[in-house]
């Protein structure tokens, strides 16, 4: 039941609107009810310690750049607190891999 900020009136589940006053309200979150099958499908992938295959499945589904994707898939790892691994060596080769061609975009 989320409670109306401004004028705590309760409100049913679902409703993104006061009943009463008409504010906006925040919606109780759920650590992984709001997740699309395509965040799970990501974070399986970044669980399994396949972040690159993650950022290269972002780019394939959404078209998003390179940047944007790594950026994407590790807020996705750090809001449901998936802890890559080998993150060391890998994210450093990582980005020896990535950063020429990112350079190459966005010089
Ligand atoms: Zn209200």
């Amino acid at each position: 039941m989320p409670t109306c900020p401004f004028c705590n009136e309760s409100n049913p589940s679902n409703v993104g609107v006061c009943k009463k006053c008409h504010a906006t309200i925040p919606q109780e979150e759920s650590p992984h009810g709001d997740l699309s099958e395509f965040d799970q499908e990501i974070l399986g992938l970044t669980k399994g310690g396949k972040k690159i295959a993650a950022i290269m499945r972002y780019r394939e589904k959404t078209g998003a750049g390179l940047k944007e994707a790594k950026d994407a898939v590790e807020s996705l790892e750090e809001r449901y607190g998936v802890q890559s691994k080998g993150a060391g060596c890998a994210s450093v080769l990582l980005l020896a891999a990535i950063l020429p061609l990112v350079w190459r975009l966005f010089a």
